[in-house]
Parts: structure tokens; C-alpha cells; sequence
């Protein structure tokens, strides 16, 4: 006989691991499947959590090699020692991977230790056992997308996964996609002394950013040592001893040349993940993508079956497929469970940061929508002044008729913090004035953010 829950989660990674959590909240009987030995998915083994160890470690090196002086800091010379920096990272993960754990037991959910198949459309098989629930839900998550010609053996090229994992720093890292993923670990290698190019199909790099945002992102990523070279394809790559010879050629056709890399990262984007599933058993339907076809509700073409995070639509980002977890364990509670797309932010993790929420000028020139500009930079900021921080600018559009804020960008220090406040006003349809009439704390950045809300009627104080 199958053991029977009234909801099984394949996958535990912050869609899979949080719906979990919510269901068994709401009382359900609930277990989670993981292939992988801990749990928490790509996001706190290979992704977010382990980057952003190795982003603080470097960014730690390079401040303290590069930025003391103007403090009046004499030090001596500054070296660093990968191993540790790297055994640090491991610590950091496995201290957020036994978290779940620990949330799981605390919340009495079964982990289903394996790789789940369905055997039909509310069961499934895990390491020869059957099990069955009410409601499945398909949380599988996302893999690298390969390129012809460009062969992964996760030592020389490299995807996400082994560029986090290098013992040495590379002499020349070359990046393939100028995406969020590539440019984070680009700026990893590049503070520890690699030099960095930038191969990208496009003629410009994070094409899903505000175009203003994005051209002062580039110069400053030039300032720190990177080399773009846009509007290129990568059409094949050779792996000798000493390193991989890239060849590529202009997107729009035109003379082929070589690179020469030690370390090649291939990071062109993510496809949802699904392999092994047997999900024609259960009949559920994939997109020509592969991405699980599911309704507003998550449900997907079978009943009881249902599907959340990157292996869905929609932006694969870690808080996106927490906030599904959450609105389907409500909704299968009979509760109303919502995600309001229009309101989820997206950082990038670089030195500047470099947060957005809503809509971009240029969406909204194609939407026809009439619309107000204010920016303020953070050179007229005090508190960025007195940190020696002034690069970047925060950026409102508010309509032109109502001001009520339809998107927010920011370029600077500590912007994906600084975003949430936007974040929140669009959640509650505030307009740009009501940002500018709340009370910010003097000096800090966020003033930043109340001065662009100000500009935005023509009224910034401080410029
Ligand atoms: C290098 C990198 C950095 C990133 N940084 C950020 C960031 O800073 N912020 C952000 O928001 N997002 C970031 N992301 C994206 C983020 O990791 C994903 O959006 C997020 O993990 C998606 O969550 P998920 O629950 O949908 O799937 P995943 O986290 O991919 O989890 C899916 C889990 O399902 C398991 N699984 C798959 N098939 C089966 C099966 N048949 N049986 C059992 N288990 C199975 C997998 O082993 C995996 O553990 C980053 C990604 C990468 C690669």
C-alpha cells in the first residue's frame, strides 16, 4: 500500500521547501521530495546563497586591497586564501541547508529522501517505493542551458555550478551572456584578480534592466577591468591543456575570431528542469520550452497535479517561487492565495548593486503609457558621501496622470535593499508623492529614494 499524505512537493528548493512549510501550517499531512544530499534546491546549494558568500568574500578582499586609503586606513599587503574563502562558502551553505532541515522536522514534514517519477496523476515512486497524495505539486526547479559547440565538464567551461567551486583564480575568465548569473560570478573572479570578458549575443548586457540603468551599469563594470563584447556569438570552443580557445562571430554575420580563456563560464540563461519526472504518466503538459503549462492557480492540465518556481513561468528568481509556495498552500487550504507579479523585485548582486522593480522607461514608451521621470543620484546624497559610495542613481515612473508608481531602478549601494521600499509602495499602489511625504532617516541612503520620488514632481530638495 502507497503511504498517502494530502500533499506531496517534489523539489526543495524555496518554492518546493516554503510551500511545504505553508501547507503543514495550514494543517496538511505534507512530505517533500529531494534528490540532492541536502535540501534547499539550487538557491542555497549552487545559486544564491554560496554566490553571495563568495560576492561578500571578495568584496571584503577588494575594499580592504583598494578602498582604505581615502579612510585614512594604512594597511599592509592585503593577500587572501581561496581555500578558506571557498571552506567559508561551505559553511555558509550547509548552515542554511541544515535550517531546512530543521524546518521540516519542526513543522512535521516527511523528507522523501530520492528522485520522485510519477506512476499516475496522484502517484508517485521514490527509490521503488509508491507513494500517493491528494494534491502533488511539481517544484523541480531549473538547469543550466547548454550551447552547441560549447561542451561542459564543469573544470575548464564551466557553468554556475563549477565557476563557484574554482580552486585557482583564473588568469582570463571568459563569461558567456552578459546575465545577471554571469556577471555576478564575473565580478567574483574579477576582485580576485581575473580578467574578465564579456561575451554577449545582444547589443547590450542584462537586457531585462532599464536602459539608463543598464548603460551606467556597464561603464562601471568597465571602470572595474571588464571587457564587453557585444553583439558577439560564441559558435565553438576547444579545450587544450592549458586553457579553451573560443571561437565567435558577430551576431549579425562577419568575420570570425578566436579568444583564449583559462576558465570559459557558460551562463546564457536557465530552462526549467523536469528530467526524470515521467511526467507523460501522469499526462501533464510542458510547453515547447519545457516549462509546466499551469493557470493562474498553479494548477496544471491533471487534477490535483500542480506546479511553482522556475519550472513555471515567469521570473526564476528565489522570492518568486516562495511567494507561489505560499499562495498555492493557501489556496489548496481554501484560502485566497495571490501573487502580484507586478511587484517583485530583482537584484543584482555586483558592487553596485543594482535593483528594479516594475516596469522599465522603455516598456512603457511600448505600452503607450504616458508617464513622470525622477532621479537622484547618490553623489548628492550625504551618507553615500560620507561612506565613499556616490556611483548610481535611484529612478521613479509615475503616471503622468495619477503619479501612481509604476517602476522603480536603482543603481548605487546596497540597492537591493533599498528597493524594498519601492517594492512596497507598488504593492499598496502608492504614488511618487506619497514616497516623497514619508519621513526618511537623515543620512541615509534611502533618502535617495525619497528625493527621486520628489524629482518626480520637479521638487528634489537636494540638487
Ligand atoms: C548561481 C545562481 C545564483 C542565483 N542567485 C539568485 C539570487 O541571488 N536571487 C534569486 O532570487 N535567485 C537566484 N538564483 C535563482 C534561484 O536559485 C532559483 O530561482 C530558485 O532556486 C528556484 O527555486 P525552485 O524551488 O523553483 O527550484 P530549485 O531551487 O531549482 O529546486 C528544485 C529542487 O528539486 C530537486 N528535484 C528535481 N527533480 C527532482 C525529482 N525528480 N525528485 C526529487 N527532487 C527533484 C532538485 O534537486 C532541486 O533541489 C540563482 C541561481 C543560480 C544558478
Amino acid at each position: 500500500m502507497a503511504e498517502t499524505f494530502d500533499l506531496i512537493v517534489i523539489g526543495s528548493g524555496p518554492g518546493g521547501y516554503v510551500c511545504a512549510i505553508r501547507a503543514a501550517q495550514l494543517g496538511m499531512k505534507v512530505a517533500c521530495v529531494e534528490k540532492r544530499a541536502t535540501l534547499g534546491g539550487t538557491c542555497l546549494n549552487i545559486g544564491c546563497i554560496p554566490s553571495k558568500a563568495l560576492l561578500q568574500s571578495s568584496e571584503v578582499f577588494h575594499q580592504t586591497a583598494h578602498g582604505l586609503k581615502d579612510h585614512g586606513i594604512a594597511v599592509g599587503e592585503v593577500n587572501f586564501d581561496l581555500a578558506r574563502m571557498q571552506a567559508r562558502k561551505g559553511e555558509v551553505v550547509s548552515a542554511n541547508t541544515k535550517g531546512i532541515e530543521f524546518l521540516f522536522k519542526k513543522n512535521k514534514i516527511t523528507w522523501i529522501k530520492g528522485a520522485a517519477r510519477f506512476i499516475g496523476p496522484n502517484a508517485i515512486e521514490v527509490g521503488g517505493s509508491a507513494y500517493s497524495a491528494k494534491s502533488i505539486v511539481i517544484a523541480t526547479g531549473s538547469e543550466s542551458v547548454p550551447l552547441k559547440g560549447v561542451e561542459v565538464d564543469e573544470k575548464r567551461i564551466v557553468t554556475s555550478t563549477g565557476a563557484l567551486e574554482l580552486d585557482k583564480v583564473p588568469g582570463r575568465l571568459v563569461v558567456i551572456g552578459g546575465g545577471v548569473i554571469g556577471l555576478e560570478l564575473g565580478s567574483v573572479w574579477a576582485r580576485l584578480g581575473a580578467k574578465v570578458t564579456v561575451v554577449e549575443f545582444l547589443e547590450r548586457i542584462t537586457p531585462f534592466l532599464d536602459g539608463e540603468i543598464c548603460k551606467a551599469f556597464q561603464q562601471s563594470l568597465t571602470k572595474q577591468g571588464f571587457t564587453f563584447k557585444l553583439g558577439h556569438k560564441v559558435t565553438g570552443a576547444t579545450t587544450g591543456k592549458d586553457g579553451v580557445t573560443l571561437t565567435i562571430e558577430p551576431a549579425k554575420g562577419g568575420a570570425a575570431e578566436t579568444l583564449e580563456a583559462d576558465i570559459v563560464l557558460l551562463a546564457i540563461g536557465r530552462r526549467a528542469y523536469t528530467e526524470g519526472l515521467n511526467l507523460a504518466a501522469a499526462g501533464v503538459a510542458t510547453d515547447a520550452r519545457g516549462l509546466v503549462l499551469t493557470d493562474a492557480h498553479y494548477a496544471t492540465n491533471v487534477p490535483g497535479i500542480y506546479a511553482i518556481g522556475d519550472v513555471i513561468a515567469g521570473p526564476m528568481l528565489a522570492h518568486k517561487a516562495e511567494e507561489e509556495g505560499v499562495a498555492l498552500a493557501e489556496l489548496l487550504a481554501g484560502q485566497a492565495g495571490h501573487v502580484n507579479y507586478d511587484a517583485i523585485p530583482g537584484v543584482v548582486y555586483t558592487w553596485p548593486e543594482v535593483a528594479s522593480v516594475g516596469r522599465t522607461e522603455e516598456e512603457l514608451k511600448a505600452a503607450g503609457v504616458a508617464y513622470k521621470v525622477g532621479k537622484f543620484p547618490f553623489m548628492a546624497n550625504g551618507r553615500a558621501r560620507a561612506m565613499g559610495e556616490m556611483e548610481g542613481f535611484a529612478k521613479v515612473l509615475s503616471d503622468k496622470t495619477t503619479d501612481r508608481l509604476l517602476g522603480a531602478h536603482i543603481i548605487g549601494p546596497d540597492a537591493g535593499t533599498l528597493i524594498a521600499e519601492l517594492v512596497t509602495a507598488i504593492e499598496f499602489g502608492a504614488s511618487a508623492e506619497d514616497v516623497a511625504r514619508v519621513c526618511h532617516a537623515h543620512p541615509t541612503l534611502s533618502e535617495v529614494v525619497k528625493e527621486a520620488a520628489l524629482a518626480a514632481d520637479g521638487r528634489a530638495l537636494h540638487i
